[in-house]
């Protein structure tokens, strides 16, 4: 299958076009240029638009999603005081659905390939990272999430609850199914 996209202006990352257009076959870009255009199976013309390479996003915590808006006008601390309890009763629904509206935000802005730093595991509670790959599948986006973990509970001094403290990280990502082999569109860091 192949597609063709026109546009006013094609910047590559090095370079402008144009009156450009990029041509794509099975998902992956075989051509840019301008001029007479390569026959397509698809055709999408836009000539008043600019088409870049998709951006991408290094840094996100798409759970907080969930709880957008809540103490807007709080320092750090107070912000993570006040959430840190909220965020230790999440599950992979509500992980599910704040993911969904994170990573269709940054679809709409342009961006293709997201990391998120997800910490937040609460006992007893799985497929959390899973709910977010899954997410990532459905919409199209490039995902390469990270698995961290807090390991100091309130009762020690840090700042969640007990009940998110993970000393022993890595579980629910130990036996996570990653693609092997093709373009990887998926990719795991696990941080100690
Ligand atoms: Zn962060």
């Amino acid at each position: 299958m192949s597609f063709l996209l026109k546009a006013g202006l094609v910047y590559t990352g090095t370079r402008e076009i144009e009156n450009g257009w990029v041509h794509v076959r099975h998902g992956v870009i075989i051509e840019v240029g301008s001029g007479p255009a390569p026959e397509a199976g698809e055709i999408v013309d836009e000539p008043n638009c600019v088409a870049t390479p998709g951006l991408v996003n290094a840094h996100d915590h798409m759970y907080q999603w969930a709880t957008r808006g809540y103490v807007a006008d709080g320092t750090l601390f107070e912000w993570l005081r006040a959430l840190y309890p909220v965020w230790a009763r999440i599950d992979a629904d509500s992980v599910r659905v704040a993911a969904r509206a994170a990573m269709a935000r940054l679809l709409l802005c342009g961006c293709t390939l997201s990391t998120d730093h997800h910490y937040v595991f609460p006992h007893g509670r799985p497929g959390l990272f899973e709910a977010l790959v899954e997410s990532a599948r459905e919409l199209g986006l490039r995902f390469h999430p990270c698995r961290g973990s807090m390991s100091l509970g309130d009762s020690r001094g840090g700042l969640p609850p007990d009940s998110v403290d993970d000393r022993a990280p890595s579980r629910s990502a130990a036996g996570f199914d990653v693609p092997r082999g093709g373009r990887a569109v998926l990719a795991v860091l696990r941080l100690a």
